[in-house]
C-alpha cells in the first residue's frame, strides 16, 4: 500500500521542536499574564460569516484562504483563518462588556489558510495572540505593541524591525480611497495589471506592489488625511513608545490584510526570514465588534506566527527530560516489582524510566547510558543493586530504600 503523508502545507511537530514551541508558550504566558492577560481558547471552526462580516469580504483571507465546509446540517462553517473575531464573538457572547475594561485576553492556537506553502507559510499554523477590548485609550495600543516587542525580545528573535501608521476611521479612509482611486486611474497605464484590475476593491493593495514604488511614494497618504482625533491618538501612541525606548519606524504606506482595522496598525518583521518577513502585527479594531453584532466596543491586538518566531529565533540546544533512575531487570519475574518501583519513583517526583524492550543486562545499562541516567537500580537473583552511573559505583540496597537513595544520592 502506498504510504501515507501530512497533507501539503501542514507539518508534524516532532519532539525537539514541540520543546522549542513550549518556550513560545512559556514566554508568552510570563510576558503577558504579567501586564494582566488571561488566557482564552475559542473553536476550531466557527460560522463562515463571523469572518465574512469581521474579516471583510473584500481580502485575501476570506477571498481565497478559507477553509470552507458545509456540516450535516447545511451549515457553513470555516476553519479559523485568524483570532481577532472568534476572541470578539466569545467577548459578545460572554457579556464581557459587563467587566472590568479592557478584558485583556490571550491565546495560542491553530489557524488554517488556504496558501501557497513554503518556508514560514503553512496552511496549518500557529499564532500566539493578544487582544485588549473595551477601551480606546492610545496607552492600550502602545501597550500591546510593547508586549509584543518584549516577548520576541525574550524569545532572542533577531533582525526585529517594527513598523507602525495609523488608518484612521473607515470615514476618512473612505474619503482617502476615492482620492487614492483618482491618483491611480490617472497613472493606470503605469500600473502592473493585478494593481489596475483591483483599483476599485482594494487600492491600498498599490503600496504592497513591485515595480511602481517611485509612483506610490507620490501617492497622497493615509497619514496626512488623519482627523483631528486620530492624529492626537497616534500621537500619543508615538510619545509612549518613546517614552519606553520602543524603536520604530512610522511608515505611512503599511496596509494590513485585515478590514477592521482603525487607528493605530503595526508590524512586526524579521531580516532573518526572507520573503515571508513578517513576524507578528496588529493594531486597532474599533468598529470590530459592533460589526459582529455586539455593543460598540473598541479593541486593540495582536498575532505573531509562532513557526516564524522561532524561524527568527536562536534555538538553544533542547536539553531530553533528566532520568534520575532506570529501572533494570533481565528475570520476567522481577517485572512487577520493576514496574512498581518506576511507578513509586515519579511519583516521588524523579524522572524514572522502566527498560521496556526486553534488553540484555549489558544493553540495558548501554541504554541507561544513552538516555543519561543518574542511577540504575538493578533487579537481580541476588536483590537489588544501585549503580551510580557518574562514580561507577554499585552497591546493594534494600529494595524498600531506591528511590530515598536516588533522591539523596541526585543532591551530594
Ligand atoms: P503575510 O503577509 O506573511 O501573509 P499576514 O499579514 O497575512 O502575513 P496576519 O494575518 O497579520 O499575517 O497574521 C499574523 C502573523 O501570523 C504573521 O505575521 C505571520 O507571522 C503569521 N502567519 C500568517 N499567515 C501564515 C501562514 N500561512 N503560515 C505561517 N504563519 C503565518
Ligand atoms: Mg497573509
Amino acid at each position: 500500500m502506498s504510504k501515507l503523508q501530512a497533507p501539503r502545507g501542514t507539518f508534524d511537530v516532532l519532539p525537539d521542536d514541540a520543546d522549542a514551541r513550549e518556550a513560545v508558550e512559556r514566554e508568552a504566558r510570563r510576558v503577558l499574564e504579567a501586564a494582566g492577560y488571561r488566557r482564552v481558547e475559542t473553536p476550531t471552526f466557527e460560522a463562515t460569516e463571523l469572518f465574512a462580516r469581521g474579516v471583510g469580504e473584500a481580502t485575501d483571507i476570506v477571498r481565497k484562504e478559507m477553509f470552507t465546509f458545509e456540516d450535516q446540517g447545511g451549515r457553513s462553517l470555516t476553519l479559523r483563518p485568524e483570532g481577532t473575531a472568534p476572541v470578539c464573538r466569545a467577548y459578545v457572547e460572554h457579556g464581557m462588556h459587563k467587566h472590568a475594561q479592557p478584558v485583556r485576553l490571550w491565546y495560542l492556537s491553530s489557524f488554517y489558510r488556504h496558501e501557497a506553502p513554503q518556508a514560514g507559510r503553512y496552511r496549518q499554523f500557529w499564532q500566539v495572540g493578544a487582544e485588549a477590548i473595551g477601551s480606546d485609550d492610545p496607552a492600550v495600543d502602545a501597550e500591546t505593541i510593547l508586549l509584543l516587542a518584549d516577548l520576541l525580545d525574550a524569545l532572542n528573535t533577531h533582525g526585529i524591525r517594527l513598523r507602525i501608521s495609523s488608518l484612521g476611521t473607515p470615514e476618512t479612509r473612505a474619503a482617502y480611497r476615492e482620492e487614492l482611486q483618482a491618483y491611480l486611474r490617472a497613472h493606470e497605464e503605469r500600473l502592473p495589471r493585478e494593481v489596475a484590475e483591483r483599483i476599485d476593491l482594494n487600492p491600498l493593495r498599490a503600496f504592497d506592489a513591485a515595480g511602481i514604488e517611485d509612483l506610490m511614494a507620490d501617492a497622497p497618504k493615509l497619514l496626512d488625511r488623519l482627523d483631528a482625533d486620530d492624529a492626537a491618538h497616534f500621537a500619543e501612541v508615538r510619545r509612549l513608545l518613546d517614552g519606553a525606548g520602543v524603536h520604530y519606524d512610522v511608515d505611512p504606506t503599511l496596509v494590513r490584510g485585515l478590514d477592521y482595522y482603525t487607528r493605530t496598525v503595526f508590524e512586526f518583521e524579521s531580516s532573518e526570514l526572507g520573503a515571508q518577513s513578517g513576524v507578528g502585527g496588529g493594531g486597532r479594531y474599533d468598529r470590530l465588534v459592533e460589526m459582529i453584532g455586539g455593543p460598540d466596543t473598541p479593541g486593540c491586538g495582536w498575532a505573531a506566527g509562532v513557526e516564524r518566531i522561532l524561524l527568527a529565533a536562536d534555538r538553544p540546544p533542547v536539553a531530553p527530560p533528566p532520568v534520575d533512575l532506570y529501572v533494570a531487570f533481565v528475570r520476567p519475574g522481577d517485572r512487577a516489582t520493576a514496574f512498581a518501583l518506576a511507578g513509586e519513583a515519579r511519583r516521588a517526583g524523579l524522572g524514572a524510566q522502566l527498560e521496556l524492550a526486553g534488553r540484555s543486562l549489558k544493553g540495558q545499562l548501554k541504554q541507561a547510558d544513552r538516555v543519561g541516567a543518574r542511577f540504575v537500580a538493578i533487579l537481580g537473583e541476588e536483590g537489588t543493586e544501585l549503580r551510580d552511573m557518574e562514580s561507577g559505583d554499585q552497591r546493594a540496597v534494600d529494595a524498600g530504600r531506591v528511590v530515598r537513595e536516588v533522591i539523596r544520592g541526585r543532591e551530594l
